[in-house]
């Protein structure tokens, strides 16, 4: 089904011309060099065997206005900095025995009275995930931010409402046919990057809940929850474009949604990440056998 240019365009995730200088805050999280970031937004060749996301219509409106542009300190809520350590050579830690057995309610439970590592000593909240239980695409983030460990719910505000209309424009809604996670269930003080040992420390939980949904397709937003699951230090850009694997699950990197409304620019390759997720995902129906018009998660 193709998607309306007029909701494209309202979302602000097509493809964008950005004046030279205009960015108000210069990008932090791509590594991509700097003459890219200048001009107009295009992908690059993808490499032989590369499988790469098809371009949405350019939206007829080409220039994206300053004044679109928040205020950094409007974001209260950045679970993400571009500093990160490398999570190539994750911490040995010996997981609990038992978590890949424990059901939803337990799992939960399990979660909310974690203290196996230092992060359970600041937190408000544990951020432990929403949306369908059964739902066919997984979205998985970093940690919680101040307003996810107030609430207990991960992505919310600004970033979570830029995700929102992001989930919109392909059908999907945490209401309804989504799974929206994070690596880390705890906030890291100040918003810093979780430590390795951190990281090593809850990812059984992350493991429990993809066993549970059993998603078709993931989609890894921003580099840090890229790194985890793929357990690798590589850039961001580097990892866009292609289909990874976690756990026998197609994975899909791209940008934190916090990221994108630094960096207006790279909205358009964010929704071309979604457009490859949403490939990658109705293939994965066609090899199950599932007639398209009866997926149930996304266009
Ligand atoms: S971050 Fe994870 S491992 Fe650490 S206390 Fe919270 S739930 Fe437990």
């Amino acid at each position: 089904m193709a998607l309306d240019d007029s909701l494209i365009e309202e979302l602000g995730i097509g493809p964008v011309w950005v004046r030279r200088g205009v960015a108000s805050v210069a990008p932090v999280e791509d590594e991509r060099p700097p003459a890219e970031s200048a001009a107009l937004v295009s992908e690059a060749p993808a490499p032989v065997g590369m499988r790469q996301a098809p371009q949405p219509a350019a939206p007829p409106s080409a220039l994206q206005p300053e004044s679109d542009v928040p205020p950094v300190d409007a974001y209260d809520d950045l679970p993400w900095t571009d500093d990160a350590p490398a999570h190539a050579e994750a911490a040995v830690v010996e997981a609990p025995s038992d978590v890949h057995t424990l059901d939803w309610d337990a799992l939960a439970e399990r979660v909310a009275n974690c203290e196996r590592c230092r992060l359970c000593e600041r937190r408000t909240n544990t951020v432990f995930g929403v949306g369908d239980r059964e739902a066919d695409w997984m979205l998985i983030g970093e940690a919680p931010g101040e307003n996810e460990d107030k609430q207990g719910e991960p992505f919310v505000g600004q970033a979570g409402k830029l995700l929102d209309n992001m989930l919109r424009a392909l059908t999907l809604s945490r209401q309804s046919n989504v799974y929206i996670a994070n690596v880390i269930k705890c906030r890291p003080p100040g918003n810093r990057n979780p430590e390795l040992d951190e990281v090593a420390r809850c990812e059984p939980y992350l493991q429990r809940q993809v066993e549970l949904v059993k998603p078709k397709v993931i989609v890894a937003m921003g580099r840090f929850a890229a790194q985890s699951l793929l357990k690798n230090e590589a850039s961001i850009a580097s990892m866009r474009g292609r289909v990874h694997e976690y756990r026998g699950v197609p994975v899909i990197v791209t940008y934190h949604p916090a990221y994108l409304l630094r960096s207006l620019q790279d909205k358009a390759k964010a929704w071309a990440d979604l457009c490859l997720a949403r490939n990658t995902y109705r293939e994965a129906l066609a090899a199950l056998g599932v007639e398209q018009g009866a997926e149930k998660g996304g266009i």
